[in-house]
């Protein structure tokens, strides 16, 4: 087992609200509004964060992380503490707020990954409103949106129109239970040729026993502190890392085996984590 270079940034996602102003058909995730914590944490959130051990980026996703009621207060304190910030929205806060978060992110500016909720928002209007935030941000702005069986004929003309206006439109497998849906072997043709899991090429790859340095430069962390070596390793219950809140919580000195069959975590395969190239174990055995 080798390990891929140390990666000198690390990057934790942190789910810091439940809280969504959708209710999106295809929702993993609970969005409860419960908000007695959110103002009273916040502080030792910031302390935690920027007390980690080198170069970090801060992924804030929620629930819907424009919703978080000091979200802009978090996104400040964390740029000015020199921490890379990048959001995964659904876009839908006035353009005000979508411009003052610009601005607060400018001197170290991650990723706005925008996501595209068409139950919600026309398409065409969704694109105009990402060219007019990519016009701002000095990061890049990608945009995905869930390839659900009934969306799958219309990605090709929204990834066309996403082109047209210079932005990149990616693609995510829908999920049922927390793993991908049983789509035919035509359909997942389909979305292999739009690019798989977020441009990756792929939709559910396995890459267990291989070196993966989630849970020391990547990790994730929910509204309740709750820290976790990858999304995979919080659906089990398995490689809790702590509680970013009471102390307890340890980053892992190296890179360790993966232990799942389904990574679902874009960033540590996007940011060279872990050895992604290779084809994975599940594709070699529909090759045989
Ligand atoms: S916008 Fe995202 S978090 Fe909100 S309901 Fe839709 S999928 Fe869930
Ligand atoms: S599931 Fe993905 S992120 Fe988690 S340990 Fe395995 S390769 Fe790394």
């Amino acid at each position: 087992m080798r390990a891929p270079l140390y990666p000198l940034e690390g990057v934790v996602s942190w789910n810091m609200n439940t809280t969504c102003n959708y209710r999106c058909s295809y929702c993993t995730q609970r969005f409860s509004d419960d908000r007695s914590r959110w103002a009273a944490d916040l502080p030792r959130f910031l302390e935690a964060f920027l007390a980690l051990p080198g170069d970090w980026e801060l992924k804030l996703s929620g629930g819907e992380p424009f919703r978080h009621p000091n979200f802009l207060e978090a996104v400040q304190a964390l740029a000015a503490g020199g921490r890379r910030v990048s959001v995964v929205t659904n876009l839908s806060a006035d353009r005000e707020v979508l411009a003052a978060y610009c601005d607060r992110v400018r001197v170290r500016p991650g990723v706005i990954s925008a996501s595209l909720h068409p139950e919600y928002v026309a398409p065409t209007a969704f694109l105009e409103k990402c060219r007019w935030v990519a016009d701002r941000h000095q990061g890049p702005l990608v945009i995905t949106v869930v390839a659900t069986q009934a969306l799958l004929p219309r990605l090709p003309a929204w990834i066309a129109e996403a082109e047209a206006l210079g932005l990149r439109l990616k693609l995510q497998p829908e999920k049922q239970d927390r793993e991908v849906i049983d789509y035919a072997p035509e359909e997942r043709q389909a979305l292999i040729q739009l690019g798989g899991h977020g441009g990756t090429g792929r939709i559910d790859p396995n890459f267990e026993g291989r070196a993966c340095w989630a849970g020391s430069r990547y990790f994730i962390v929910d509204h309740l502190g709750e820290a976790y070596r990858c999304y995979p390793a919080r659906r089990y219950r398995s490689e809790r890392l702590g509680n970013l809140l009471d102390g307890s919580f340890r980053l892992r000195p190296s890179a360790e085996p993966c232990r799942y069959r389904y990574c679902n975590c874009v960033v540590p395969q996007e940011r060279g984590m872990v050895d992604a190239k290779e084809p994975d174990v599940r594709r070699t055995h529909e090759a045989e």
